[in-house]
């Protein structure tokens, strides 16, 4: 949700501005990317809460919509990548690399092992909405071109891209969102700026 104080910071800041009343984006995005939702196997959650809470975490701000210069796009079909729920047992399917246990991107294809969306992991602090929140924003950040994060040590807060479906065990902190040195590489990578 945007303020009136950001709607107006951005229109003086982005000169051909778009206002816009409630939420939405300030300026139009300079890098729009298109994902398609799919499913694999016996789905026995809500599809439509998938695609849902799937696309509030792509298009959050502090995410890897970098403030709004990025956006993503839900297509009916194709599209950049897509973005499969899938029964556990099948992820293997998308490549031997995957395990059953855990999330998985290969290729185009961004995995979400639906027995993690179901229920997290045993180990993961935050509780169901975050987790959902990290495993989308790990998995996606696979197919913007991030590979693993180290852990930063005791007391600091772990990288999106680090694997902490697998647990922490160093100290550092179970974390949602990309840190912004995560953010900047994606930025980097495609040459857009982070709005605030
Ligand atoms: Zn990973």
């Amino acid at each position: 949700m945007l303020t009136r104080r950001q709607l107006i910071a951005g229109a003086g800041a982005g000169g051909a501005a778009l206002l816009t009343t409630g939420c939405g984006p300030v300026r139009p995005p300079l890098r729009t990317f298109t994902y398609s939702v799919a499913t694999k196997g016996a789905i026995r959650t809500s599809l439509d809460e998938f695609i849902r809470n799937a696309g509030a975490t792509l298009s959050a701000r502090q995410g890897w919509a970098l403030g709004g210069s990025v956006a993503y796009r839900r297509v009916p079909s194709g599209g950049d990548f897509t973005l499969w729920l899938c029964e556990a047992r099948l992820v293997p399917s998308f490549s031997s690399v995957c395990s059953s246990l855990y999330s998985c991107r290969v290729g185009r294809d961004v995995v979400i092992n639906q027995d993690r969306w179901i229920s997290g992991t045993s180990t993961w602090p935050l509780g169901l909405d975050e987790y959902r929140h990290y495993v989308v924003n790990h998995e996606v950040g696979h197919w913007l071109g991030l590979s693993h994060w180290a852990s930063p040590g005791p007391g600091r807060l772990c990288p999106v891209m680090f694997q902490q479906s697998k647990g922490i065990t160093d100290g550092s902190l179970y974390n949602t969102w990309p840190l912004a040195d995560e953010r900047r590489a994606v930025a980097s990578r495609f040459g857009v700026p982070i709005w605030p």
